[in-house]
């Protein structure tokens, strides 16, 4: 069922090289924007990822023409799916380095197992944060007792090179800043707003933030200059910074913006927006199936190292762990 990890069999090599945007696209040109120059929105859409046992999720990050919005440099949205039947949501342990791991649920119930001995149901509203360092192995798991559905979102944050080789970690903040903003509420899940911060620790400058809005109002979101911002309407369909998006498509807003305006469609009680921001990440990233570094030898290795059982060991899990897809072309291409 919906995945919270890379299980493709056959990943593609993503050289993620900082300013790289289509020609006419906005993406490109990353630098500081004058207050009050109005910029128009990316739109762009997810690629439909069919994954493990062939359930679909809506792949937003990277893309070929947006590869990172600040350090988030992954971002899958997956159901609502019913999950009440067969053993649900399976994701062998695999491996990571390089990155931090964010699960976030709208609906349903997952456990997380990780090879530190963590063993953490996750729920929505919660932040599971996972940090790989120079490796880690995990797993999720549908549990017994979920709810019929299961709907949310998995993130990767790219470590900066001063802390990718730094141990591994795992925090699961249940008790997140929630701040109630006129008809509407944020929690903060990731960075701060209005002053609340979450206690997520993060190695950037980046905001995460669940947003949660009427159907028919309109909210507008103060945000900051020196950060780009992604916005995944949750829901159903709604405005974002003057573009129509819906579930499937993603909102992108360049640096140099001080608020973005979040319209959900109306006939809803309320309408969750999911928004994540940070400056603009210059540091340029290899990634290949669930591994985040720099070369194309560090890929290899780790590869290397999973199929040769020398990452840290999942307990508890009732299934075998992911094999790795074949070897990547080396040297790696840019897609
Ligand atoms: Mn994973």
């Amino acid at each position: 069922m919906g995945t919270v990890s890379n299980l493709d069999p056959a990943p593609e090599a993503i050289n993620l090289t900082p300013g790289v945007a289509p020609a006419g696209g906005s993406g490109g040109d990353q630098g500081f924007v004058p207050p009050g120059r109005y910029r128009a929105v990316d739109v762009v859409e997810a690629r439909k990822a069919a994954i493990g046992d062939g359930t679909e999720v809506r792949r937003l990050l990277p893309q070929r023409t947006l590869r990172t919005i600040g350090a988030w440099c992954f971002l899958d949205h997956y159901g609502p799916d019913e999950v009440s039947w067969g053993p649900g949501m399976r994701v062998p342990p695999h491996p990571h380095i390089g990155l931090q791991t964010v699960s976030w649920l709208f609906q349903g119930l997952a456990l997380h197992r990780d090879s530190l001995g963590s063993r953490q149901l996750i729920r929505p509203g919660e932040l599971n944060l996972m940090t790989a360092g120079r490796g880690i192995t995990h797993s999720e798991e549908s549990a017994a007792g979920r709810p019929p559905l299961l709907h949310g979102l998995q993130l990767w944050i790219a470590l900066p090179e001063a802390e990718r080789h730094g141990e591994p970690r795992f925090a699961h903040h249940f008790d997140l800043p929630v701040v109630r903003d006129g008809t509407a509420s944020v929690t903060v899940a990731i960075g701060e707003y209005r002053g609340e911060r979450s206690p997520a620790e993060v190695f950037s400058p980046l905001a995460g933030y669940e947003v949660a809005v009427p159907g028919g109002d309109d909210f507008v979101l103060p945000v900051r200059e020196d950060f780009e911002y992604g916005v995944v309407a949750v829901d159903g369909s709604a405005v974002v910074g003057g573009a129509l998006i819906a579930p499937g498509l993603l909102a992108h807003l360049p640096a140099g913006l001080s608020e973005i305006q979040l319209s959900p469609a109306g006939g809803r009680r309320v309408a969750r927006f999911f928004v994540v921001g940070g400056v603009p990440f210059g540091e340029r990233l290899l990634m290949w199936w669930n591994l985040v570094a720099r070369s194309a030898e560090e890929i290899t290795r780790a590869r290397e190292d999973w199929v040769a059982g020398r990452f840290p060991e999942v307990h508890g899990y009732p299934g075998r762990p992911l094999a790795a897809p074949p070897p990547p072309p080396v040297p790696l291409k840019p897609r």
